[in-house]
């Protein structure tokens, strides 16, 4: 297993005392569903949590505008890379977030999986974009923006031009390039897909996708591998679709 590891971060071209730090923990761990709590006891709530992401976006409680506004354009980031991982922290003080209701949540990063984590209606498209936010007060916000095969995106362009440059490359991108033009999302109350799954994350999913040439997703791919969790039970959650 480490070897694998080993051999997939050499394939990425980063450092092997960088992966083994990176994380105890695959998206593939113990099949459909992963078994993620038996890896490491804080990774409890991964299975014991009845409120855990993602989820088949499908059959709402409800149908509403969810008031959602986003204020992000150029943003400067650093490339962070790792197994499974492809990530743009962003630098801080740029002032880019979004509006939840009357919540602000201020960007912190962005990830992608492949495929798509949340489904609609049981189909995960390609590409997943996941926009991570954080109040004041450390309540954390994600909007999930899938993409679907089209034209080539500039800011994906941007990204796997850093990508190419490996690890702490610094980028700038126009971040609206990964976000439709009118935001409108499905809204639940979920957990981090990714250990140690902590719940309380207020969960934002585009309804519409944004398009990116077929390169661009088969290059994300072959530097994520499958990295999406498996579909979690709704439980008794309250789910809102957009109209
Ligand atoms: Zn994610």
């Amino acid at each position: 297993m480490k070897y694998v590891a080993a051999a997939a971060a050499l394939a990425l071209g980063i450092s092997g005392a960088a992966i083994a730090q990176d994380k105890d923990w695959r998206f593939g761990d113990g099949g459909t569903p992963e078994r993620w709590s038996a890896l490491n006891t804080a990774y409890a709530a991964c299975d014991l949590g009845k409120m855990q992401s993602p989820i088949d976006l499908t059959d709402p409680d409800a149908v509403g505008v969810v008031g959602l506004s986003t204020n992000y354009g150029e943003a400067r980031g650093k490339l962070s890379v790792g197994l499974e991982k492809v990530q743009i922290d962003f630098d801080p003080g740029q002032n880019k977030g979004m509006v939840s209701g009357n919540t602000a949540f201020g960007l912190i990063q962005v990830h992608f999986h492949t495929p798509a984590e949340h489904a609609f209606d049981g189909v995960r498209y390609p590409l997943v974009a996941h926009f991570v936010h954080a109040t004041n007060d450390g309540e954390l916000g994600v909007l999930g923006v899938m993409f679907t095969e089209g034209r080539e995106n500039p800011a994906l362009s941007a990204l796997l031009q850093a990508y190419d440059q490996g690890y702490g490359t610094p980028l700038t991108v126009d971040i609206d390039e990964m976000v439709p033009e009118t935001v409108e999302v499905w809204r639940y109350m979920g957990s981090l897909t990714t250990p140690p799954c902590s719940e309380g994350v207020n969960w934002h999913v585009a309804n519409v996708p944004v398009q990116a040439s077929a390169e661009q997703i088969a290059k994300l791919r072959a530097a994520l591998g499958p990295s999406a969790r498996s579909l979690q039970d709704r439980n008794l959650r309250l789910l809102v679709a957009p109209q």
